[in-house]
């Protein structure tokens, strides 16, 4: 069956599951990237992998003009209707290492979307000129509606999302995943680890993601400290019992600060507000993390963020060697490099060059 048999009813109301196998390239690297479930460990394996190998081979000039080789007869639209610095810039950066050329829209009221045009057809309109579609909306789905509408269209070019509603956010939790793999390479890998997810779960995507792509790893405990009514969704915790997977779900930040190996810091996401102040008036002066917050920590576990940050990371901590927020987010770039090389098949192309280089 392709996605041509299905109509958007019948194919969005398929699991998750199923609709990954319709998105899957040859190589198993998936054509559009739409959900963390996209990625087993295999896949997760083989991207930290190439992000190294590029970050290595784009250090010296001969590298880099390899690398900028590769996909030199590629443009790639950047469509972000939604505000983002560092997704934005990494995934712009990551073209420009590739080669791609680039052009964005990031304010629909440039766009013929304020005359009147649909979000669908803009993307549609721009699968005409661009052979890569990166996008962030706030709506949830979107980016999965376009690639089921462009495949089964003539220019069925790949949709990376980047980032939809409070729902995924799948190339965070990529970046997330392999700043989780360096931190723990040299000190018995990332498995048996307890992370700890602290602050708005309830609407943060970036947590969903990560926790959905964590389960990839043996043995990884999940701590999700919030004040209720900003606990982390119900589909979540089903999930992670549905595999057996242990969670914890607290109020308490302090009880488990001292055990885990990764605190994984989100800020409060009071955008997504149904009344003005909603979230003003929940007290979240439990989930900061300062100073002698550090010091309740042990001394190798690391401190995550996917930024940006307000006050629940206090910057006198930045200079601490455990505060990854920084690392983290040049890894997206690296990260976001190696998941568009392999969209285009270019995986091995990459590792050969590396092998033969070293
Ligand atoms: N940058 C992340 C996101 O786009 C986290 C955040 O905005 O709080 O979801």
């Amino acid at each position: 069956m392709s996605v041509s048999d299905l109509d958007w009813n019948a194919f969005s109301a398929l699991p998750t599951e199923s609709k990954v196998t319709f998105f899957a390239r040859e190589d198993g690297f998936p054509f559009h990237t739409l959900f963390a479930q996209q990625f087993d460990r295999l896949l997760l394996d083989r991207l930290g992998g190439l992000a190294t190998q590029i970050r290595t081979v784009a250090k010296t000039k001969s590298g880099m003009l390899f690398l900028q080789g590769l996909l030199g007869h590629k443009r790639a639209m950047l469509y972000f209707s939604q505000p983002s610095s560092r997704t934005f810039l990494s995934f712009y950066s990551a073209c420009q290492i590739l080669g791609l050329k680039v052009a964005e829209v990031r304010d629909r009221s440039t766009s013929s979307e304020f005359k009147g045009e649909s979000q669908e057809d803009s993307i549609r309109t721009f699968s005409s000129y661009f052979d890569l579609i990166i996008m962030r909306t706030q709506e949830k789905g979107l980016a999965e509606k376009m690639a089921w509408t462009l495949s089964r269209s003539s220019r069925p070019v790949p949709i990376i999302n980047a980032g939809s509603g409070k729902d995924q956010h799948p190339t965070q939790a990529l970046l997330d995943v392999y700043t989780l793999q360096r931190s723990f390479e040299r000190r018995g890998g990332l498995h048996d680890r307890s992370i700890m997810y602290v602050g708005d779960l309830a609407r943060g995507r970036t947590v969903r993601s990560l926790s959905n792509l964590l389960m990839n790893y043996e043995n990884i405990e999940h701590i999700f400290v919030a004040p209720d009514k900003l606990q982390i969704g119900a589909d979540i915790l089903e999930m992670l019992s549905a595999h057996g997977i242990r969670f914890v779900v607290t109020n308490d930040m302090r009880a488990h600060l001292p055990d885990v190996d990764a605190v994984y810091m989100t800020r409060i996401q009071d955008e997504w507000d149904e009344r003005k102040g909603e979230s003003a008036g929940i007290d979240t002066s439990a989930y900061k993390i300062g100073p002698e917050e550090m010091r309740m920590m042990r001394p190798d576990a690391i401190l995550m963020h996917p930024l940006p940050r307000r006050d629940e990371i206090s910057t006198e901590v930045d200079h601490d060697p455990r505060a990854m927020y920084w690392r983290q987010m040049r890894n997206g770039m690296w990260i976001r490099a190696a998941l568009i090389a392999s969209t285009f098949g270019m995986a091995r192309c990459i590792e050969q060059y590396f092998r033969e280089s070293l």
